[in-house]
């Protein structure tokens, strides 16, 4: 299986999973153009994305689906709730409501806790969770079957409290409807990823968190020796076989 980061932060997300001759894009969060250049520097193509899912229907998660789909004749996996608020033109549409496959390679959703209806996705032994509050019920349940994972570490609780945003949004970032911590991100993994051995830390806060912040706090409340990455909010981060 192959992880390849094309985008993760609050300006767009994206993820390419290639397992078993499958390539799924999770999230397209950049314009189709964007997505197309920073996956040719990584060697990859569009042409061979057999599906697009998405986690749920913020901008940075969404905006370059519908042209991506229709350029390339992929189709787009979301649930009904997402579809309904979606205004991404014209596309092929694949409603979800529970685990299903794309040309036979197994994906199951797994419930998140955010603002709007939305989900993380497992693949194999693979998973991918951003844009959630708190720690799910299904989340804890899953994490300790994964041997690798892309974690949401969004921000760093006191550059939230003392930065510049309106109490409202502040309050929002902060809240089990929000975005997870570096604290809880590390945390989590800690405390239930007992299996596993790869972790990509994504969707930092271009104004509440720096790369090397996540790490030190990864670095001090993990207590095993596990190979971790942060990713770009800026360009692609690259790829991993794992
Ligand atoms: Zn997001
Ligand atoms: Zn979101």
């Amino acid at each position: 299986m192959e992880i390849s980061v094309i985008a993760s932060g609050s300006n767009g997300n994206c993820c390419l999973v290639e397992d078993h001759g499958v390539s799924l894009l999770i999230d397209a969060g950049k314009s189709c153009r964007e997505i197309e250049g920073r996956m040719s520097r990584l060697g990859k193509s569009l042409e061979d994305v057999s599906g697009i899912l998405i986690t749920h229907g913020h901008s940075d998660h969404i905006s370059g689906a519908g042209i991506i789909s229709r350029k390339f004749e992929i189709p787009v996996y979301m649930t009904k709730e997402v579809f309904s608020t979606a205004s991404l033109g014209e596309f092929e549409s694949r409603i979800f409501s529970g685990d299903f496959d794309v040309n036979g390679l197994k994906v199951k959703p797994v419930t998140t806790s955010h603002n709007v209806s939305s989900c993380g996705f497992v693949i194999s032994k693979f998973g991918y969770f951003t844009d959630t509050g708190m720690v799910t019920k299904q989340m804890k349940k899953t994490i300790p079957g994964l041997n690798s994972i892309l974690l949401e570490s969004n921000h760093d609780v006191d550059m939230v409290s003392n930065g510049h945003y309106p109490a409202f949004l502040k309050k929002w970032i902060l809240s089990d409807e929000g975005h997870l911590s570096n604290d809880n991100a590390s945390s989590i993994i800690q405390e239930n990823g007992k299996k596993l051995s790869f972790v990509l830390l994504g969707h930092l806060s271009e104004n509440h968190n720096t790369p090397d912040i996540a790490s030190e706090v990864f670095n001090s409340l993990v207590k095993r020796k596990i190979e971790f990455s942060v990713c770009s909010r800026d360009k692609e981060s690259g790829s991993w076989k794992i």
